[in-house]
């Protein structure tokens, strides 16, 4: 399997340890936003979206796989894709904490987390999600897939994702916001004013 880079190492002193996860639909900005956050906390952003399409481009047998799920708008099954998460958590970069894009986005998958987190005895320390509205994040979809030329950016798949993440993904947030983690966010606003107010929301402990 290969992997994508982790952005910066933990370790040094007065370094927090943030387990955490960032959930919205697809097109909300997670992406662009864990990539700020990561580098602001010291700690690696893991997308389980960018590991999968790392293997697709590699032709990796994890990523022909994938692919087929992908293209269709579909979750590749939860077996792969936590086997995936527990190899990528087990990484040195991930010791000091991490922030996962994209997954868990099933209710299995989120029972293999606490799995692998009670293993070390870790906890997860929030759950950031990223409000928006629906309408909005197709058209931010759909403009995507124009400019990066991502496969699974057409106007059917997006549906389905979104069909998807609406009958598999968004159920979860019920189970974040009873276990006291869930950090709410409006995903609308610049992408600047939404790290800064993901920030703060952590700073709420
Ligand atoms: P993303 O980049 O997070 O939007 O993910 C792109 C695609 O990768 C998804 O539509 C799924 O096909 C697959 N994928 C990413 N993360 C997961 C996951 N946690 N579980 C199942 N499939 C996933």
């Amino acid at each position: 399997m290969i992997d994508t880079e982790g952005t910066a190492p933990a370790g040094d002193p007065g370094h927090v340890p943030f387990r955490l996860l960032i959930v919205g639909p697809p097109g909300a900005g997670k992406g662009t936003q864990a990539a700020r956050l990561a580098e602001a906390l010291r700690i690696p952003a893991i997308s389980t979206g960018d590991i999968f399409r790392a293997n697709v481009g590699a032709k990796t047998e994890l990523g022909v796989l994938a692919q087929s799920y992908m293209d269709r708008g579909e979750y590749v099954p939860d077996s792969v894709t936590n086997d995936m998460v527990r190899s990528r958590l087990a990484e040195a970069d991930a010791q000091g904490g991490f922030l996962l894009d994209g997954y868990p986005r099933t209710l299995d998958q989120v029972h293999a987390l606490d799995d692998m987190l009670s293993a070390t005895g870790d906890a997860l320390d929030a759950v950031l999600m990223l409000d928006v509205d629906f309408d909005a994040v197709i058209g931010r979809l759909v403009e995507r897939g124009r400019e990066l030329g991502r496969s699974d950016d057409t106007e059917e798949t997006i549906r389905r994702r979104i069909e998807v993440y609406a009958e598999q993904t968004a159920p979860l947030v019920a189970l974040f916001e009873e276990r006291g983690l869930l950090r709410r966010v409006d995903g609308m606003a610049s992408i600047d004013e939404v790290t800064a107010a993901l920030l703060a929301a952590l700073e709420q402990r």
